[in-house]
């Protein structure tokens, strides 16, 4: 059997930094929280967890004092503003990409622009882009801009949450063009969603399986799982290196690749185990 790990794995840029920013606060604060997870895996916000930084969510019952840690997905700014408003410290995490997003954004429509987002409406980082102007509207998909004819500016500025693919995001512009005078997009994805959307894409032409490693909250996860099953049947999403090699041993080759928060170790593991067969 043959192994291919992907070259694009492991933390991508902002969960890294993330990481590192929760690593040095557990070491200089004391009482200190984070509203929801800081990246989206389940182990290594357990980590966090032990280092000290205590989950919370709902900010009202913060004590004085407190250390509050801003997660790699970002926030909508009244999340500031009411952390500010409690004399709070805060410790922003959020990846320079998503921030730049929310500045793009207010920018947008500071100009005029009615913003749409393209997102997955449920998703934090989505959420946190909203909330950083006054009226703006998310888009799934190209069968949401087709609902919104009507009900939308002749001016429209687009952007999207940072781990869209490509397509979705072009099929959906398309579909909007055709309800706005004036239509200005910012192509929002972020450059390690991109390189591993590349390489899923390679890596299900090649590879007999893939295997698409990451949490289920996982955005990025996802989209790679969809891409690798659109091109290749034996495309698995597991979550962890808890992985029963035996199910894989009758592929020749096994492409593996992992969302941008999922630890190199683990795909490292991953590969071990196969590599046995
Ligand atoms: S996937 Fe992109 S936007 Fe999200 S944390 Fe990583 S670099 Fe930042």
């Amino acid at each position: 059997m043959k192994i291919y790990l992907a070259k694009h794995c492991g933390f991508c840029f902002g969960v890294k930094r993330a990481i590192k920013i929760a690593k040095e606060t557990a070491a200089k604060y004391k009482n200190i929280y984070i509203k929801g997870d800081l990246v989206h895996n389940e182990a290594v916000c357990k980590k966090i967890e032990k280092s000290g930084i205590k989950r919370m969510d709902s900010l009202d019952k913060l004590p004085v004092g407190s250390n509050v840690i801003i997660k790699a997905h970002g926030e909508p700014l009244k999340t500031y503003k009411t952390l500010q408003a409690m004399d709070l410290n805060i410790v922003d995490a959020t990846c320079p990409m998503v921030k730049d997003i929310h500045k793009k954004a207010r920018e947008l429509e500071q100009k005029g622009y009615q913003v749409v987002i393209i997102g997955d409406r449920n998703h934090e980082e989505t959420k946190g882009i909203l909330g950083n102007v006054k009226n703006g509207v998310i888009l799934e998909n190209k069968n949401d801009a087709d609902k919104l004819k009507g009900n939308i500016k002749n001016k429209i500025g687009v952007l999207c949450q940072s781990t869209q693919t490509l397509e979705n995001v072009t099929a959906t512009v398309h579909e909007l063009a055709k309800h706005a005078e004036e239509l200005f997009f910012i192509n929002t994805i972020c450059n390690p969603t991109r390189l591993r959307q590349n390489e899923i894409e390679e890596l299900s032409s090649k590879c007999a399986a893939v295997l698409i490693v990451g949490s289920k909250k996982s955005a990025n996860t996802k989209r790679l799982y969809e891409a690798a099953k659109k091109i290749n049947k034996n495309a698995f999403w597991i979550t962890s290196e808890k992985i029963n090699k035996n199910d894989f041993s009758k592929f020749k080759s096994i492409g593996i690749i992992g969302g941008a928060s999922t630890p190199v170790e683990v795909l490292q593991t991953i590969t071990r185990r196969l590599n046995d067969l």
